[in-house]
């Protein structure tokens, strides 16, 4: 088991990293609930269908093992379900069933059910405890941790939340064997992030792995998450995580750092309206574009695009755009800095592990690197 204290301003809480911790032959998950959440009486579990179908019989088990009054609520998967009138559902089934502040709700899923479950911990009775149960790449290395509870109006995504922090975030790795190869991508790319921005021993353990594994196997991503060392490869990414959010908790500056590979990333989702490509596959097409750009403006060597290209290919990762009209990216760039910054300020890099914010860059050079990253013209 791997232990971090997570360190904010309104609490310090633990993120316990184990697989199998919860849902292993030996689950120590009531001891560790009892433990950690003396108070409550009753527990709520928010999860949604898919999770739910998968984990039912373990679910049920977790929350009897608690000894505790307890509900389950579901919800469609899916971005559509982070919204407020499942969050009105949420509460009308805290009311009904007397949820108190010291009681326990729990968000078990991924990042949806987390940010949706987070928003209405933290405005029912102004605050009830809130446990993590995260179970994609994605809401274990980023969205269980740090607070952000969110969710959409709308067509605008995570415009409605506040900064609320969980009580206790518990990562069973186990968890992510039921994913889609489609979920592990999108995930890896948020992972790679950690390794191309803070942490280059993050790179260096996925090529351990990687090395050990037959290269033509089918099932390559479901080696590379099963391995033991996949646990490190979490550890890392969550710390990394939690030291941010420590030194930046509210997200004046450093905290950014978080979002490279983002400005782009968003830009592609916004221009190919989030239908074609995951959020992971854009950040990931994104990180590449940033690092052309620090490339061209002479502040990186070609090496890194190299090496990284050379890592998404072995992971199944997009490295090229698909035709998109740039002028459909630059649009949505220039949407995206007018609601999260005055400036026109992007995340570089100078070498791995060497970020730099860098701002007023010419726009010639963004659509260059645009019209240099795709992968083919349109027809
Ligand atoms: P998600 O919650 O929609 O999960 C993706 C899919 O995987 C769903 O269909 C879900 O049912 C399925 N799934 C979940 N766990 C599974 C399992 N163990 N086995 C099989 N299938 C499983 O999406 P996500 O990628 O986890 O998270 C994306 C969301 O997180 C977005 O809404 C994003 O805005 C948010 N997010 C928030 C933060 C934050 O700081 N609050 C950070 C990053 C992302
Ligand atoms: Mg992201």
């Amino acid at each position: 088991m791997k232990k971090i204290i997570a360190k904010t301003k309104l609490r310090n809480y633990p993120v316990i990293i184990e697989s199998g911790i919860l849902l292993g032959e030996s689950s120590r998950a009531g001891t560790i609930l009892k433990k950690i959440f003396p108070g409550s009486e009753k527990v709520v579990l928010v999860t949604d269908e898919k999770v739910l179908s998968l984990y039912k019989h373990k679910i049920d088990g977790l929350l009897s093992s608690t000894d505790k009054e307890h509900k389950i609520v579901t919800f469609p998967d899916g971005e559509k379900s982070k919204n407020l009138s499942c969050t009105k559902i949420i509460y009308r089934k805290l009311l009904d069933f007397n949820i108190h502040r010291n009681d326990l709700i729990i968000a078990f899923g991924g990042g949806v059910i987390g940010d949706l479950t987070g928003f209405a911990a933290s405005t029912f009775h102004r605050g009830i405890k809130l446990l993590h149960i995260p179970t994609t790449i994605i809401s274990q290395v980023d969205s269980s941790i740090g607070g952000k509870v969110v969710v959409n109006l709308n067509s605008f995504k995570n415009i409605i939340g506040s900064f609320y922090q969980p009580h206790a975030v518990i990562i069973d790795l186990a968890l992510l064997s039921t994913l889609k190869e489609k979920e592990i991508i999108n995930g890896l790319a948020e992972v790679l992030k950690y390794g191309i921005v803070f942490d280059k021993k993050i790179i260096e353990l996925i090529n351990i792995i990687l090395k050990k594994i037959d290269q033509n196997s089918e099932k390559i991503l479901f080696e590379l998450i099963r391995n033991k060392k996949f646990e490190e490869i979490i550890y890392r990414c969550c710390k990394i995580k939690t030291e941010v959010v420590y030194k930046d908790e509210f997200d004046t500056g450093l905290r950014n750092l978080l979002n490279f590979g983002h400005t782009f990333g968003h830009a592609i989702e916004k221009a190919t309206e989030l239908e074609e490509i995951s959020h992971g596959e854009a950040v990931a097409i994104g990180m590449i574009l940033a690092i052309d750009l620090s490339i061209k403006l002479r502040l990186s060597g070609q090496e890194i695009k190299d090496e990284i290209i050379k890592l998404y290919k072995a992971l199944k990762l997009q490295h090229e755009l698909p035709w998109i009209d740039p002028d459909l990216i630059l649009a949505a760039i220039k949407f995206d800095k007018k609601f999260t910054s005055k400036q026109d300020r992007f995340i570089l890099l100078k070498a791995l592990n060497r970020p730099l914010f860098y701002c007023n860059i010419d726009e010639k050079i963004i659509r260059q690197s645009i019209e240099e990253n795709m992968s083919h013209k349109k027809d």
